[in-house]
């Protein structure tokens, strides 16, 4: 049950989030410059939100003291983290107005209950199985086009979890490695391009729909983001629709984000996640509003405001590859007009961590795609 906050809440009153990683930490900035306070609920000693937030509730997501603790700080809560038990988000909203439902949390919260949503409500999404031994492995191969990928159906992000298989054998020593846990099986996709819409719905039904965004990515981890996005108008307003639609099933309050694949004119629903996400950080800097402002105008019962981007804008995610790498230094990346650095403030640099991203900012995407070669180049064994 959506509990909508009886009034809208405003400046000086506390948010709260559940979670404590880089997207907590740019909400919070959001929050804090529209005059709220937030508190961080987090296991964490320290971390990238807890370090810029007012309060930081030390504990476990699923610590009832801690929960109760953070209902009573707050006017409204939400998450960044979409592995938070369904059961605490339940908790709170027996106490306080949380947004997203706890319910569409659950739905992203594994692959196959995804997967049957979309099946159950039309929205386009590609052929796949469950496995749970391994010798359900061959025939759910067979059902495949040839080249499959097996993802575990829980907690796999940034390509864990998950592994492209061209044969039987592949694909039974990957579910091994994986602990033999329950695993989806999905055709793998030929795709032309991956996009991702991030669309912000409030408590009324009315959403805001920000530019389609054009993602590449490397190891499974998202390396750039390009908006505009380089498809057709018709793939444009598809992707625009099935948003809508997926948002609209869901009842969904916040902010969500969809991947999809792109394969001529078709589209295909990846995955979605229940909160800002990584391929909506060029919000921050080439639109009016960012996705981390209208996950607090939504949770604060506010309604969305009509989204205009004012640049192109290329997004390059930072990893810990390029941190670690010889000669790297954040020095000259602040130093440059044609970019914003957003550095996520974590500890220590690991292969494959997330630690910042850069908006290149600019008239043109070629342009700005040059500029970025033209960065990486010094950084080879970096990308
Ligand atoms: P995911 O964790 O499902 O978002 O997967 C991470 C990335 O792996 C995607 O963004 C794609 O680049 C790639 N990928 C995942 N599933 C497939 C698939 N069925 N076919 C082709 N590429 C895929």
């Amino acid at each position: 049950m959506m509990n909508a906050p009886s009034a809208p809440i405003l400046p000086g009153a506390t948010l709260g989030v559940l979670g404590g990683g880089q997207l907590g930490r740019m909400f919070s900035h959001a929050a804090t410059r529209m005059g709220y306070h937030v508190a961080v609920l987090d296991p964490a000693e320290s971390g990238p939100a807890a370090d810029v937030s007012t309060h930081h509730i030390r504990c476990a997501y699923d610590d009832q003291q801690g929960l109760a603790e953070l209902a009573a700080l707050c006017d409204a809560v939400t998450t960044e983290f979409e592995n938070v038990p369904a059961e605490s988000l339940r908790f709170l909203q027996s106490r306080v107005s949380v947004s997203p439902d706890p319910q569409a949390v659950e739905v992203a919260q594994s692959r196959i209950r995804e997967k049957s949503f979309f099946v159950d409500n039309g929205i386009p999404t590609n052929h796949h199985c469950l496995v749970s031994s391994v010798d359900q492995i061959a025939d759910a191969f067979a059902q495949m086009s040839g080249r499959a990928v097996i993802k575990t159906t829980r907690l796999g992000y940034d390509g864990k979890g998950q592994q492209v298989c061209n044969d039987v054998a592949e694909m039974q020593s990957a579910f091994e490695s994986f602990g033999a846990v329950e695993c989806l099986v999905e055709d793998f996709v030929a795709f032309d391009a991956e996009v991702s819409v991030i669309i912000a719905c409030d408590f009324a039904g009315n959403s805001a729909v920000f530019p389609l965004a054009e993602n590449q990515h490397r190891n499974g981890i998202l390396d750039l983001t390009i908006v505009p996005a380089r498809v057709s108008d018709v793939v444009a307003q598809k992707a625009e629709h099935i948003a809508r639609q997926v948002a609209g099933a869901l009842n969904y309050v916040g902010v969500l984000a969809i991947e999809m694949f792109v394969t001529g004119d078709e589209l295909l629903v990846n995955e979605i996640a229940p909160r800002p996400h990584n391929s909506g950080h060029y919000t921050m800097d080439a639109t009016n509003y960012s996705q981390f402002d209208l996950q607090v105008l939504m949770m604060c019962g506010l309604p969305p405001v009509d989204i205009t981007q004012h640049s192109p804008v290329v997004m390059l995610n930072v990893l810990g590859d390029l941190v670690l790498h010889d000669g790297f230094s954040w020095q000259p990346l602040l130093g440059r007009n044609d970019c914003r650095v957003h550095v996520y403030g974590k500890s220590s640099a690991r292969h494959g961590r997330k630690m910042a991203h850069v908006n290149f900012v600019g008239n043109t995407v070629d342009l700005l795609l040059s500029e970025v070669a033209d960065y990486r180049a010094g950084f080879p064994q970096a990308f």
